[in-house]
């Protein structure tokens, strides 16, 4: 059977169907009533209540595929999106959950069942890690191990420990916990992606690209009061998330998530105004898989509501169509394009996830505003930055100076990450302290109440209080003229 994307991920869901799970919609990318956290990061992020005891639902199982962004805060993968075959800003995680019903040993004989019985993996490919006492505190998971070492045709010696870093899952410093157990899929030894690195040796959790983490299997069952004391669950609990984009790529059997037919198809609309042959996009692989992504996440997020802007989440989407063009420049695409490339995602996408459909104009009139905006302004930035990496480099440095960096966000609308694509391209760093250092000096000289201190892991509530700044004092009226309103 040839399995399309679509065909996956319903299987996914028609399969804990059949195990008595009740098929919950995925939320929006907007967390509701969450002011903690910028985008929906995981499908647990809508059950996140039910597992803190304070939200009932009518069923105990449960079943979706949740949009999920990781693009800030803990979870930030901008840095591999477009380097790696495995990373996206915008990504589907399939997920199934007990609250309070089944536990270790159905999730388990449930996740084997699907991948190796329904989806036919080869057995002898797959890898499964369970959690083990590395700090003389929590028990090793020897019931998890166990339940693996008991699947139908298991290699056990494929059955690994791991510590607290890998395989023990919390959401907070406080609050509901447990070990997890995670399965991943060798991909063969030509997957490596560090072969003759001196030393390297491939390996599960490690650092190349040979064996693939597809599903993480939560098990929910302590409670932590503080960094040093767990009281157990009245109630266990399960929470999996399995990136869908992934075993799309498995089951299709192609070596990259954008070889997939979700991601191929974006390429292939950019291929058709670039006129590049095969080869010719695979020579250009980074800048084709960064404007698959971004054209697909920001379609998403404005159809979520999260349109171009200057702030917060608004930042983010902003950021990510200015970075989708900048690549879309660095194969000759001068006008805007990536409307074209959304038609594309509203076509594979918008049945699962009509909210596309809905707001197709908008999703389309955005993009080419925004892309509008970038080249009427930010280009005359991306110059000025030129000419200061040239001058690094003159004086034989390669750090640039953080004040500089942020004076080209501010008057050139040239966000932070952009500048540091163009630093690493030239083998050349920024100052990102210095950059953030800039922005509290900024605030702080223009008298607007307290220095930044503490801004959690979210550099987007930083830009926010900024603009909100300058915004409020009319700065970015006239002279900033990336934020002329369109
Ligand atoms: P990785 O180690 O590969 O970064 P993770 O351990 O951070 O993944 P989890 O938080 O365990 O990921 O999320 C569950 C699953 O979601 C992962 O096993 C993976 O298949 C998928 N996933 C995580 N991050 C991404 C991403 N940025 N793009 C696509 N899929 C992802
Ligand atoms: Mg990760
Ligand atoms: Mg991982
Ligand atoms: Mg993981």
């Amino acid at each position: 059977k040839k399995w399309t994307g679509a065909d996956i991920r319903q299987s996914f869901i028609d399969f804990f169907i059949s195990k008595g799970h009740t098929f919950v919609p995925s939320s929006s990318l907007v967390p509701g009533g969450d002011q903690t956290l910028l985008f929906t990061n995981a499908g647990m992020v809508q059950f996140k209540d039910v597992f803190l005891g304070t939200d009932h639902r009518p069923y105990t199982r449960a079943a979706n595929s949740q949009k999920c962004m990781r693009v800030a805060g803990k979870h930030n993968d901008l840095d591999d999106v477009g380097r790696d075959d495995s990373h996206h800003t915008f990504f589907e995680m399939l997920g199934n959950w007990s609250f309070g019903d089944y536990y270790k040993a159905e999730a388990i004989a449930w996740a084997w069942e699907l991948l190796t019985e329904v989806w036919g993996l080869d057995k002898a490919r797959l890898w499964t890690t369970c959690f083990k006492d590395d700090k003389g505190d929590i028990p090793t998971d020897e019931e998890a191990a166990s339940a693996w070492r008991k699947q139908p045709g298991i290699n056990p010696d494929q059955v690994l420990y791991y510590g607290r870093k890998d395989n023990f899952w919390e959401m907070a410093d406080t609050g509901p916990c447990g070990p997890c157990s995670e399965i991943h899929i060798d991909l063969g030894p030509d997957a490596c992606d560090k072969k003759g690195v001196a030393g390297h040796v491939c390996r599960v959790n490690g650092d190349c690209a040979r064996y693939l983490e597809i599903w993480n299997l939560v098990f929910i069952q302590y409670n932590r009061i503080n960094a040093t004391t767990l009281e157990p669950l009245p109630s266990m609990h399960v929470d999996t998330g399995m990136g869908f984009e992934r075993i799309v790529r498995i089951m299709q059997g192609v070596n990259s998530n954008y070889r997939t037919d979700l991601m191929l198809p974006l390429m292939k609309v950019v291929q058709e105004i670039t006129g590049h042959s095969d080869a010719e996009r695979d020579e250009n692989f980074t800048p084709y898989r960064v404007i698959a992504d971004h054209a697909r996440a920001a379609s998403f997020l404005i159809a979520d509501g999260v349109v171009p802007g200057n702030t917060g989440r608004n930042y983010v989407c902003r950021m990510i169509i200015r970075r989708g063009a900048r690549f879309g420049g660095k194969i000759g695409l001068t006008k805007p394009f990536l409307a074209q490339v959304a038609e594309q995602v509203i076509a594979i996408y918008g049945e699962h996830y009509p909210e596309l459909v809905r707001n197709r104009t908008a999703i389309l009139d955005s993009l080419t505003r925004e892309e509008v905006r970038f080249q009427r302004t930010v280009e005359s930035g991306l110059s000025v930055l030129q000419g200061y990496f040239d001058e690094l480099r003159a004086s034989g440095q390669r750090v640039l100076d953080g004040a500089r960096a942020f004076e080209l966000y501010a008057t050139h609308g040239l966000p932070l990450e952009i500048t540091r694509d163009i630093a690493r391209e030239q083998d050349l760093d920024v100052d990102e302290p210095g950059f953030r250092q800039a922005m509290e000096d900024h605030k702080i000289a223009s008298g607007a109440g307290k220095a930044f201190g503490a801004m959690g892991g979210d550099d987007v509530d930083i830009y926010r209080a900024v603009f909100e700044d300058l915004t409020a004092k009319g700065k970015l009226g006239k002279e900033g003229v990336a934020y002329d309103p369109y």
